[in-house]
């Protein structure tokens, strides 16, 4: 099963039925798990053999889904949680406490800046934020004796720069700490980052992976890699016993393969509860059996469209990562030979207020709060999703007045452009 395509594994890895049982992942509907002894119940308790015991912490459909995610990513273990903004925060909180520091990109989604620049600050972690396309030694300069990890994400939301995978991964090892990768938007069938020597990534399922706007998910994936024992004074979380799991060491018990999500989901899953609905990791496994065909199809409206906008003369500029000439044509062609996503930005000549005239005059794509889905959408992040943000936050996250988000859904290439063709005419 590991030397499976991709392909295979969208549509196969996770679920495996035994002789006469269900073909299609089960949904465990129970919030609990019932048991002969409380020996047995005790084992469970103590970390000393698997099973499930409560839904707050675990289930079998979420299991199995997330067992297929950590095929697409090719890492050890993954776990499912109820969005994408918990997976960053578990990632991220696993690993870093009260007087720890982060350096994370500056261009990451709107959401996770937020929670890292202001909530996670009020609990004491702090971060620096670095340009993907900082120097060498601006990036080395944003290292602490107290940083935990480097956060960024494959192909930013929505400014849509390529991170280079390798050089943030080698800065975070030659410092001691691990390389956490948001892999949203690129998805696994178009980026797998642990190639690349990232050590944990994390997941929007929400976007792409359920790829129907019906569930709100998320999940974690560790790549095995990384060795917490040779960098025990910085993870004591994972190198030291734990008190509430009668004296566990996660990272001796569980190796460098189980140690990371096993603590993620005995301490922070017991202690959060933020757990994805067995339901909803349902309707993602649906999702992600036709993942590698949508995608295909994603990257090719996303390019036709691209394409046409860089002709436009309405338009002032165009940002999509596999169009040639684009600023990271080159890192995408490394990193995304096969294509991108279906996310196009742009920046309507004029304005603020041009960009939202056209947006009232598409018919195909919908104003949403949204993004990769089967429907065609758009949104002014200026207006919407970046409001809280300072123009000087927004220009460090690489987000202009007048860019529109445009996500191209499965729809034919030629109704998408003769869509943006009228409204652009209307402007
Ligand atoms: C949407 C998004 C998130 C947050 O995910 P939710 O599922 O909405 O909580 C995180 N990262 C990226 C890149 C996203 O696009």
């Amino acid at each position: 099963m590991s030397d499976w395509r991709i392909e295979t594994r969208c549509v196969q890895s996770g679920y495996r039925p035994g002789n006469g049982e269900p073909r299609e992942v089960p949904i465990y509907q129970s919030t609990t798990f019932k048991y002969d002894t409380s020996a047995d119940m005790g084992k469970l308790f103590d970390l000393e053999a698997p099973g499930y015991f409560y839904t707050r912490l675990q289930n079998p459909t979420n299991d199995y889904v997330a067992a297929k995610i950590a095929a697409l990513e090719g890492g050890s273990a993954a776990m499912l949680t109820s969005s994408g903004q918990a997976a960053s925060f578990f990632a991220v909180f696993n690993i870093a406490a009260q007087g720890d520091h982060v350096v994370a990109c500056s261009t990451i989604y709107g959401g996770t800046f937020n929670l890292f620049n202001v909530t996670m600050r009020r609990m004491g972690i702090d971060f620096t934020f670095v340009s993907p396309d900082c120097t060498d030694e601006e990036l080395m300069a944003a290292f602490r004796p107290n940083t935990k990890a480097v956060f960024g994400e494959t192909i930013a939301n929505p400014a849509l720069t390529v991170l280079d995978l390798e050089r943030f991964a080698k800065a975070a090892h030659a410092h001691g700490v691990p390389l956490i990768i948001d892999n949203t938007f690129a998805t696994p069938v178009n980026c797998r980052p642990f190639e690349f020597g990232a050590d944990i990534v994390t997941h929007s399922t929400t976007k792409y992976m359920d790829g129907h706007g019906a569930g709100v998910g998320g999940a974690i994936v560790d790549s095995g890699h990384f060795d917490w024992m040779a960098h025990a004074d910085k993870f004591p979380g994972l190198c030291t016993p734990d008190e509430s799991y009668h004296g566990i060491t996660y990272a001796e018990k569980f190796g460098k393969e189980g140690a990371f999500i096993t603590k993620a989901t005995a301490q922070l899953m017991r202690d959060f509860g933020s757990i994805q609905s067995p339901q909803n990791a349902f309707i993602l496994n649906l999702g992600l059996e036709s993942l590698h065909v949508r995608m295909k199809r994603h990257c090719e409206n996303g390019l036709a469209l691209a394409e046409f906008l860089s002709k436009h003369p309405k338009v002032e500029w165009v940002s999509y990562p596999s169009l040639p000439g684009d600023r990271y044509y080159e890192r995408a062609q490394k990193y995304l030979p096969n294509g991108s996503c279906g996310v196009v930005s742009f920046g309507v000549r004029g304005g603020r207020a041009d960009a939202e005239a056209f947006m009232k005059e598409l018919k195909v794509f919908a104003i949403e709060t949204h993004v990769a889905d089967a429907r065609s959408c758009c949104l002014h992040p200026a207006s919407s999703t970046h409001r809280q943000l300072t123009d000087e936050e927004l220009r460090a996250g690489g987000v202009s007045a007048n860019l529109v988000r445009m996500s191209c859904g499965l729809e034919a290439a030629e109704d998408l452009i003769a869509d943006v063709e009228q409204a652009l005419a209307a402007v």
